[in-house]
């Protein structure tokens, strides 16, 4: 008999490469208590198959239990201290029924107990009384079948744990504790050393031993920085023959040796909890809140180590379009594969003043809701005290949650249907973009990430560290948003991805780095790229522009849509590179920058050059290489000429009509899955004038749209309908092409085609 593949199964391979505690759950421990415990752990989700064709990528069907893989809805209830002589649980069961919600996450403890904890220094909630708050909750959920997390946040405690246990607080670079920065009767904990290691675990297994959930869900669990208390200061040396660095530059190999140091710590962290609660329920998991393009924390590691993800964002912030919580659920697949990933919402409005009691308007509530599933994730509603001070969003994410068990059968999504796929670099992020990742990574993927929506181009995310052949098999086209940062075998994977007939689109400073974040002499890809760098770089540019070679290639794929147009404008940034070889089409070209002021001087010096913007190469797969910012300054401007290049690009590697199309009015985010049954498109209207900073008012309905359809030669489809209109429609068939009409879409429609 095969032996099951389980979640946990890599765990223990990066547990050993760094020389972690042996005390950890072992691989044949963890088999033999799942097989204790019987049938309950259910395979969910899909066998690899084929796709369009296609070899479907990448992550194995590894068995997830069904606490994590059942629920399609969630609740998080996050007490506030006072909330047990004021809250009402009744309200609450009730609410949770209403939504048909599948699983909750319940307040337990860390910073304040919800239960009579007996473990010192676990401070009771002072309006607990005699009572068990938790446990009264926990009750009520389990008569309704639901699958139950209990919420634990470490990150802070009070006086009298610091009088008993100085070393379990932080300590800043001058070597004083350090208090909480919003309640300063609290002290901030260290999260790598024995609070953690011990406090917390033994509230782990007190919690577990009570009540047997189904898992744990960890708040700020990863610490508050660099901490100097006398514990990080003898580990971190002894680990790496370093001092604690004083400095956050990612030039210093103090502070990169420490980022090594504290994901090692906090995984080999993560690993005891898992031990210690699997001890007590093998099916259960501690499940760490945080992850994305820009953690601090290693994605595969997180991954490895649990049977669903949370992405905690709860709204928008500064500028963030409704898609922008799509990008959010790519990311995380990424390193998930198969496994669940849970969309965490709010309903207030937060922002950094964090107004955490706050209600918004039930339109942005519902736009951020829809495009995160239709981008496949699990809705997850969170909210903060059980006393609610406003109860206008109540109906609103009713709604929402009864529509989606109405349509179970068509939201259960199994594969993303997508060929282009953007790759992000945590590595890059750490090291090369350092306390300005923002401005020098995320913008680039932006820009990316917004051409692609507004193309309707469906589109996943690539981690960087899972770029081998298996992650890459279902795309066509991969997209290296500034991805500076790349190691010699990373490339060597892009290489074989092109030679395999894969396509690169690459801009800017694209492999220039090491994994030290060092710059290299010369990109690693410029083989792939064609072109050498010269080693010097121009910027900012003002007042630049690229110029359309018409004469030169007329009709050329590159200027669809911009016929009309004899120049448009430059980025910011640009290298100065030297091609290797003759291209054999360079249809933009530079013109240098002129001045802008006084008027009368505004004139091109250099009205037309040989320099070319675009590097096209034809080798296996097609190659693509910009050599200046057009992702980041499309972000930053958003100019439409941008987006044209970049789409025109992206279907030039691409090579291949869409299996998805949509003609008609408007910003939509299409999102198109093949299911069991079905294969189901959905189509968010984010036409809107708040679109881009996304505090929507209202609703304003768009269409008719055309969805036509390429099905594979295996598929046939039966029956189409609108979930959202909710009635059956009409499909026109012309050879392997289904074409279906939607007459209006407000909010979102759902296009479902059985198969
Ligand atoms: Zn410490």
């Amino acid at each position: 008999m095969p032996e099951p593949r389980l979640f946990g199964a890599r765990l223990y391979r990066a547990s050993t490469i760094a020389g972690m505690n042996p005390s950890s759950f072992t691989r044949r421990e963890f088999l033999q208590s799942s097989a204790a415990a019987g049938s309950g752990v259910a395979l969910a989700r899909a066998a690899p198959g084929t796709l369009w064709g296609q070899a479907v990528s990448s992550v194995a069907p590894e068995s997830i239990p069904a606490w994590a893989s059942r629920p399609m809805r969630w609740f998080q209830l996050t007490l506030v201290e006072d909330d047990p002589i004021h809250y009402d649980p009744a309200f609450w069961l009730d609410y949770f029924k209403r939504t048909r919600s599948e699983g909750v996450c319940l307040s337990g403890g860390g910073c304040v107990a919800y239960y009579p904890t007996e473990i010192p220094f676990h401070h009771r909630s002072a309006w607990l009384g005699n009572r068990d708050v938790l446990g009264e909750l926990i009750a009520g959920c389990r008569e309704q079948g639901l699958s139950i997390l209990v919420r634990t946040d470490p990150h802070a405690t009070y006086d009298d744990a610091k009088q008993a246990h100085p070393d379990w607080i932080a300590v800043d670079a001058e070597g004083k504790p350090r208090r909480h920065w919003s309640s300063p009767e609290m002290w901030l904990t260290c999260a790598y050393g024995p609070y953690n290691f011990e406090f917390m675990t033994a509230v782990h297994k007190e919690i577990m031993t009570r009540y047997h959930a189904d898992g744990l869900f960890h708040n700020r669990w990863d610490g508050n920085g660099i901490c100097y208390c006398v514990h990080c200061v003898a580990n971190f040396h002894a680990a790496t023959g370093l001092d604690l660095p004083r400095t956050t530059s990612a030039q210093d190999p103090a502070w990169r040796a420490w980022m090594l140091w504290r994901q090692r710590r906090l995984m080999s962290l993560l690993d005891l909890w898992n031990a210690t609660i699997r001890a007590i329920n093998p099916e259960s998991s501690c499940i760490p809140n945080g992850g994305g393009a820009l953690s601090s924390l290693d994605d595969v590691e997180i991954s490895n180590r649990a049977p669903m993800m949370v992405a905690d964002r709860q709204g928008r912030s500064g500028l963030a379009a409704p898609w922008f919580i799509g990008k959010t659920a790519k990311e995380y697949r990424a390193t998930m594969g198969t496994k669940p990933v849970i969309g965490l919402f709010g309903v207030g409005i937060e922002d950094r003043h964090r107004w955490k009691d706050s209600v918004t308007s039930n339109a942005e509530i519902r736009i951020w809701t829809l495009d995160a599933i239709a981008n496949g994730m699990v809705p997850w509603c969170s909210k903060f005290s059980g006393t609610l001070h406003d109860e206008r969003w109540l109906p609103g994410v009713e709604d929402i949650f009864v529509w989606t068990a109405k349509n179970r059968e068509y939201l259960v999504h199994e594969r993303p249907i997508a060929r282009v796929a953007l790759v992000f670099s945590q590595q890059t992020a750490w090291y090369y973009g350092g306390s300005q990742a923002h401005a020098k990574v995320e913008d680039y993927a932006m820009g990316w990430c917004q051409a692609l929506v507004e193309s309707r181009v469906q589109f996943e995310m690539v981690h960087d560290g899972l770029l081998d052949a298996a992650h890459l098999a279902p795309y066509k086209t991969l997209i290296l948003p500034n991805i500076a940062v790349l190691t010699e075998a990373q490339c060597d994977q892009l290489r074989a991805f092109v030679a395999a007939g894969g396509s690169l689109i690459a801009t800017y400073e694209t492999s220039l780095y090491d994994e030290q974040g060092a710059r290299r002499k010369n990109f690693a890809l410029a083989d792939l790229f064609g072109v050498d760098w010269t080693g010097k770089r121009e910027g900012p540019m003002q007042n630049s522009y690229i110029r359309l070679e018409h004469e030169a290639l007329p009709h050329s794929p590159f200027f669809a849509g911009l016929e009309d147009a004899p120049r448009v404008i430059n980025g910011v940034s640009r290298l100065e590179v030297t091609p290797r070889e003759k291209f054999a089409e360079t249809p933009f070209t530079l013109i240098p920058s002129y001045p802008d002021l006084p008027m009368e001087k505004v004139y091109p010096r250099v009205p037309r050059t040989n320099i070319s913007c675009l590097y096209l190469r034809q080798a296996a797969g097609r190659v693509a290489y910009f050599p200046f910012d057009i992702d980041r300054t499309f972000w930053e401007v958003l100019s439409a000429d941008h987006l044209k290049m970049m789409r025109n690009t992206i279907q030039w590697a691409t090579n291949e009509p869409p299996a998805v199309q949509v003609e008609g009015p408007g910003l939509l985010d299409v999102t198109a899955w093949r299911n069991p049954r079905s294969v189901t498109v959905h189509l968010v209207n984010l036409t809107n004038p708040m679109t881009m900073k996304g505090p929507y008012r209202d609703f304003f309905a768009i269409g008719p749209h055309t969805l036509k359809l390429a099905l594979p030669p295996d598929v046939r489809a039966k029956e189409a309908r609108l979930l959202v209109a909710d009635k059956i429609i009409p499909m026109e068939r012309s050879g392997a092409t289904v074409s279906v009409m939607v007459p209006s879409v407000l909010d979102h429609e759902v296009v479902a085609i059985d198969i």
